[in-house]
């Protein structure tokens, strides 16, 4: 058998199928000590224990007892922006208050500021090394929301430059349209009217252009209400889009429950969700994607990440980057918090930043898993078990990212 990349001598760790896996199903992780997996064309055609016999590979890459996971998956985040806003973290450690912060013209409105007067150019480098910092450390596919724009022209350029971005580099970009991200300031007395944008303009311009899979809204206080958020939901449902929800971060809107009503794909941060809101949600098969990074950064709770899987909910893991609170493209870090902060096992947490991340974004046949018919995207870790992976934290442990059968990133060692 010819093939064009052969990983041998791994330590394979992998959920198994193409399904969200929830509760205790999440634990449930196949490892193979020693194995090896061919990838031909992009897609795995064999991954298997022992040695490879009667294989002749163009590039070999020898593990050599490290463990090999499928690529991983950041489901959430807020990548196409300019600037950055590293100043109000030092305000802060000064003893600002936020609000003061915000009236100075700091906060999300600067970061919109910024984006809208950003060029093309400018704005695609600047992702571009996010996204390379991104596939060093192993996410081989990304969501990517936008929402700096706030505008139908500057939310339509963010869309069109996430699929140019697509082009330009390996990792995979799913697209989500995030017009209701924050009121604009020129609405800022007129929500309603905003709403109306979003659902009457910016929404069907998005859909006829195919600009999107999802569409996102910040449901929040002061922000988009539950009504709000149901109304532009379900527009952008009638128009063909998938739906995700910034659900319960700060305050128990109801966003959970909402969530479920609606059957959303996910629902994200999920800090201040009830009990009654996370059954519901169980319920209706809605993804919990969690994002601990946000939560240490602004120093507030955890989501109960925990308790979501006990109770038998999927659980995701995705770093929410943004200049705000999260500026941060690693998926590791994300993986050492939730196990030091959201109490999740070391197979509970491959499983949500792989195949249940993969499900987030509507890509669990494809990727997620290293199974034959997927595709070939993994990391070799530089970790001699799972255990190690989020034990040995703030370093990059990847060895190898192979993206579609390609070596994308090499450790120098
Ligand atoms: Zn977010």
């Amino acid at each position: 058998m010819k093939v064009d990349t052969l990983v041998k001598n791994g330590r394979i760790v992998t959920s198994v199928g193409s399904a969200p896996k929830s509760g205790k199903q999440m634990q449930n992780v196949r490892i193979i000590e020693k194995g090896y997996v061919a990838i031909d064309g992009g897609i795995i055609v064999k991954a298997a224990e022992g040695e490879p016999t009667k294989m002749e590979a163009k590039t070999t890459i020898n593990a050599e007892g490290r463990v090999v996971t499928p690529g991983l998956v950041d489901p959430h985040t807020h990548l196409i922006h300019a600037g950055s806003r590293e100043d109000e973290l030092a305000l802060k450690l000064k003893g600002v208050p936020y609000l003061d912060i915000l009236n100075a013209g700091g906060g999300i409105l600067s970061t919109v500021t910024a984006t809208r007067t950003a060029g093309d150019g400018a704005m695609i480098s600047q992702v571009l090394k996010s996204l390379r910092r991104m596939l060093k450390y192993g996410t081989t596919t990304a969501e990517v929301k936008s929402g700096y724009g706030l505008n139908t022209q500057q939310e339509l350029r963010l869309l069109g430059l996430i699929h140019d971005l697509n082009s330009l580099q390996p990792i995979d970009l799913v697209a989500t349209f995030m017009g209701a991200h924050a009121i604009p300031e020129e609405y800022r007395n007129d929500k309603d009217a905003y709403v109306r944008l979003v659902k009457e303009e910016m929404l069907p311009r998005v859909a006829e252009e195919d600009l999107a899979r999802y569409c996102d809204v910040f449901c929040e206080e002061g922000v988009f209400d539950i009504d709000d958020t149901r109304d532009i939901l379900l527009a952008a449902r009638k128009l063909g889009l998938g739906l995700k929800i910034h659900a319960d971060e700060m305050n128990p809107m109801g966003g959970a429950e909402l969530a479920a009503e609606l059957k959303t794909t996910s629902a994200d941060h999920l800090l201040a969700s009830t009990d009654e809101g996370l059954m519901m949600m169980k319920r209706a098969g809605v993804i919990a994607v969690v994002l601990p990074v946000t939560s240490f950064n602004l120093e507030e709770r955890f989501a109960r990440a925990r308790d979501m899987i006990d109770m038998g909910l999927t659980v995701a893991l995705a770093t929410d980057y943004n200049p705000g609170s999260s500026p941060t493209e690693s998926m590791q870090l994300v993986m050492n918090m939730a196990a030091v902060k959201l109490k999740m096992t070391p197979e509970e947490i491959i499983t949500a930043a792989t195949i249940n991340a993969a499900c987030a974004i509507g890509m669990g046949e494809f990727i997620g898993t290293i199974e034959e018919g997927k595709a070939g995207d993994l990391v070799v870790f530089d970790a001699p078990n799972l255990n190690y992976i989020p034990y040995h934290l703030g370093v990059n442990l990847s060895n190898t990212v192979i993206k579609r059968g390609n070596i994308v990133y090499k450790a120098q060692e």
